[in-house]
């Protein structure tokens, strides 16, 4: 059949010559399993149940194709049989699930010691969020006033508390920040200009670079000042018949030292002369609405921005708030109308889930109840409670290692650096403590914690994991023990290649 394949037509190979060898290789691969042979296997079947026929089938054939060119590479000996085949196969169907199991949405645990990770979702929900989702997971009010069964406003409780809760006259509820950076934009400003700073022309990551907003949303940027430096007197000159708003934009994930000055938002509130029509809009990004300042993290506070004459101040749900993704707009009320009624809101409006969640989360903030918010609780952890932790985990690592007779991972507490992460108070880092594990193969180790359940993610840094205890909540020390023992810790020892 095949005169052109690699390897298995080797004439230096022991017992395999010319001729011989390609009949060998026909003869092998009509021994390979038909698609409806493997589909009646056993193990198969449940993997239908599971997944589905139509994904089943297609890995396969895909396992089918794999162990052909297999043969065909000369992998596999002249000998092999078919049911060898068909365990071969099937082996290989199954890793083809699981690779596909391991993608799905699911737990993990968080011992990078980032506590806004947005590749690991940013800010976990409290507990009161979580059982507001599953009570609203039905049927909801969401629409409907039960107070005189007429129609109502979509989120109009979570807007009244995020405006009570920040001192602003009225509230929004978006998709994300972005979007709330797109909606405002084109609502105050599409066709006409926005003078925004050159240091504040940022790009907030995932691309999305201010610039990209301005072209998309049909507003104007009028960039004043320089990288370092811009001045009142930049923004006044720069005023005129086609100005529509001035945007502050908070530089959430870099910052700029050294000789740089730009004018206070309460300097462009207050002593720059503006026309009623000019809107002073406020990116924060972060959120935060109780100060952080006792912690030595300086963010700014919404509550502020709206004192100091913003007309609309916008940040996200799933920062500092310690909510779900969510973009939140509060502000004048005149503003916000215009934004509720405009076209791209319907494109941009959250669900029920979202807005319950969000809910549950504004009140526990309203009711100052903060230690219930995971961010927080994270945030506000003292070192000795952290060492504490730590303990606890090494001590429960070396009862499950020891209780399964196995070798004790070489293990250390450590002083560690955890970061807020999620674009706020770049820069920052919070003292934590770690548990550090030494072991040969790293990459396994990691590799193991991230593909067991509840997958692990933690940080490899020199020759040592590092399981940093800020993230990690006092109900999942056991779990996580767990994990580190099962994902042979003890196993990937220095020295030890793992052959014994
Ligand atoms: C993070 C951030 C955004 C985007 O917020 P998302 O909720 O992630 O869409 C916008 N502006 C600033 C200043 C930010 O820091």
């Amino acid at each position: 059949m095949r005169s052109d394949h690699r390897g298995f037509g080797d004439a230096e190979k022991p017992g395999c010559t010319g001729v011989n060898c390609i009949v060998g290789i026909d003869d092998v691969l009509r021994r390979l399993p038909k698609v409806d042979q493997l589909l009646a296997q056993r193990d198969v079947s449940d993997l239908i149940n599971q997944f589905g026929r139509g994904p089943v089938l297609d890995w396969a054939r895909e396992a089918i194709q794999r162990c052909r060119r297999q043969i065909q590479g000369g992998e596999l000996p002249d000998e092999v049989d078919g049911p060898r085949l068909l365990e071969r196969v099937v082996a290989s169907l199954r890793q083809l699930a699981d690779g596909e199991h391991v993608q799905r949405l699911q737990t993990v645990i968080n011992a990078t010691g980032v506590i806004l990770h947005t590749n690991l979702g940013r800010a976990p929900l409290a507990a009161a969020a979580v059982e507001r989702l599953t009570q609203t997971s039905g049927y909801t009010n969401l629409e409907v006033d039960l107070s005189t069964g007429r129609r109502g406003r979509r989120g109009a409780r979570v807007r009244r508390l995020l405006a009570r809760l920040t001192g602003a006259e009225d509230a929004l509820v978006v998709n994300n920040c972005a979007s709330a950076t797109l909606l405002t934009l084109q609502a105050v400003a599409a066709g006409r200009e926005v003078i925004l700073a050159r240091g504040q022309l940022v790009e907030i990551g995932g691309r999305f670079r201010l610039p990209d907003v301005f072209r998309a949303s049909g507003a104007m940027l009028c960039e004043v000042g320089t990288t370092n430096r811009t001045y009142l007197e930049d923004y006044r000159q720069a005023m005129g018949e086609q100005t529509a708003a001035i945007l502050r934009v908070h530089r959430s994930n870099f910052s700029l030292t050294g000789f740089v000055s730009e004018p206070t938002l309460q300097e462009l509130s207050r002593e720059l002369p503006r026309p009623a029509g000019v809107a002073l809009i406020d990116d924060l990004g972060s959120g935060l609405v109780h100060s952080l300042e006792s912690l030595g993290i300086d963010e700014p506070v919404v509550q502020d921005s709206v004192r100091q004459g913003a007309d609309l101040v916008l940040f996200s749900g799933d920062k500092l708030f310690g909510g779900p993704q969510a973009g939140i707009v509060v502000g004048r009320r005149a503003w916000i109308d215009r934004l509720a009624s405009h076209p791209l809101m319907r494109a941009v409006r959250c669900d029920k889930l979202t807005l319950a969640a969000l809910e549950a989360t504004t009140e526990l903030h309203v009711r100052g109840d903060l230690t219930a918010i995971p961010v927080y609780r994270m945030l506000m952890q003292t070192e000795s409670q952290l060492e504490d932790r730590a303990r606890r985990l090494t001590a429960a690592i070396t009862r499950l290692a020891d209780g399964q007779g196995g070798p004790v991972p070489p293990m250390q507490i450590a002083v560690s650096q955890s970061q807020i992460g999620g674009g706020s108070a770049p820069g920052h880092v919070l003292p934590s403590r770690a548990v550090t594990i030494a072991a040969a193969h790293l990459d396994a180790l990691a590799t193991a914690l991230r593909l067991g359940q509840p997958a692990v993610l933690a940080r490899c840094h020199g020759d040592r994991l590092w399981l940093d205890m800020r993230t990690v909540d006092d109900a999942e020390v056991e779990t996580l023990a767990q994990r580190v023992v099962s994902a042979g810790a003890g196993r990937h020892l220095q020295g030890d290649r793992g052959d014994g």
